[in-house]
């Protein structure tokens, strides 16, 4: 991740962002039959659930794209949701990328117990997170935080929805491959942030986009506070003000001092998708991009406020 300055980000961003949001007024999408996401859902996500996940998906090993630990940690989703009542997808594709050509593997999910879903349709909300962990040629890097904290939010998510019927035809989840870059530092249009480019621009196949994505990153470490990028869109930003002072967590999900570069600048450069990005602040983080990126840096705590975040920003939008 990298920070952008706010001055030379803001009047592209509030450009595409209206344009996103007429070309996809709410209600677009009657073809998926939807209900509110309840607030009760919000109470129901278990942090112990979450990270139960992350440490299933960390005995798999580091999981760059094509690794065996990558592999692994997709058969290990795919039987999960399915068993949760989601159907998922894998999206490869291969990419040039600074060390040669690389390919990646999106994974995505959608609540359809009975059929399978209509792919070429968007549900009205997407939620994403990254699931690939840096490469790095020496040393074991698990990733506990970055990125298995956001992947068993995720899951523990789809478990909570998969409660409430119609309320899971809301949320379309997105584990995106290739958000790390190859060589050091993420480059947005050259390396790093793969699968949300692919994703975003496959969007263009499908009949409609959604009206909004939630980006979440490195959301497990109870001792940072959880940033809401200042290039997300506003009125995203204030659903997720409003969401975290009902939860009491007004002193742990504060503003970031900018835009941070992460999965969801594709989503809105590229796709014109109004999106909200929540990141634990990593320059807070000595162990960010090292081995000791493990499982002892997670809370449940910190997993659990995350999740019940996103269940009540997700409850503010789909009951307005
Ligand atoms: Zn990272």
């Amino acid at each position: 991740m990298t920070y952008l300055t706010r001055l030379g980000f803001t009047p592209l961003f509030l450009l595409l962002l209206s344009c996103g949001e007429k070309d996809h007024p709410k209600g677009a999408v009657p073809s998926i039959p939807t209900s509110p996401v309840p607030e009760k859902s919000v109470t129901e996500f278990s942090g112990d659930n979450a990270l139960q996940h992350v440490v299933a998906i960390n005995a798999f090993g580091p999981r760059p794209a094509e690794s065996e630990g990558y592999q692994k940690s997709l058969g290990y989703l795919e039987k999960t949701l399915k068993e949760l009542g989601w159907k998922t997808r894998r999206q490869t594709f291969p990419s040039s990328t600074p060390i040669g050509t690389v390919n990646f593997t999106n994974l995505l999910a959608r609540h359809s117990p009975d059929s399978e879903p209509d792919w070429s349709v968007s549900p009205p909300y997407l939620l994403g997170g990254h699931l690939d962990t840096k490469r790095y040629p020496d040393i074991i890097f698990l990733g506990a935080n970055d990125s298995g904290s956001s992947t068993g939010v995720m899951v523990e998510v789809v478990r909570v929805l998969s409660q409430h019927g119609d309320a899971a035809n809301q949320v379309e989840l997105v584990f995106f491959d290739g958000e790390e870059a190859m060589l050091r530092n993420i480059d947005p249009k050259r390396d790093g942030l793969y699968g949300s480019r692919y994703f975003a621009g496959h969007l263009k196949s499908r009949n409609n986009k959604p009206h909004a994505g939630i980006i979440i990153d490195l959301v497990g470490d109870e001792k940072v506070p959880l940033l809401i990028g200042l290039d997300s869109h506003q009125n995203l930003q204030s659903h997720a003000r409003v969401a975290a002072r009902s939860l009491g967590l007004e002193k742990s999900v504060i503003n970031a001092s900018g835009g941070i570069i992460d999965d969801h600048v594709p989503l809105i450069n590229g796709a014109n998708i109004p999106c909200l990005h929540l990141i634990g602040d990593f320059q807070k983080m000595p162990y960010w991009h090292t081995t000791d990126d493990t499982i002892d840096k997670l809370s449940p705590k910190a997993l659990e406020n995350c999740g019940q975040l996103v269940l009540k920003i997700l409850h503010q939008l789909t009951a307005d």
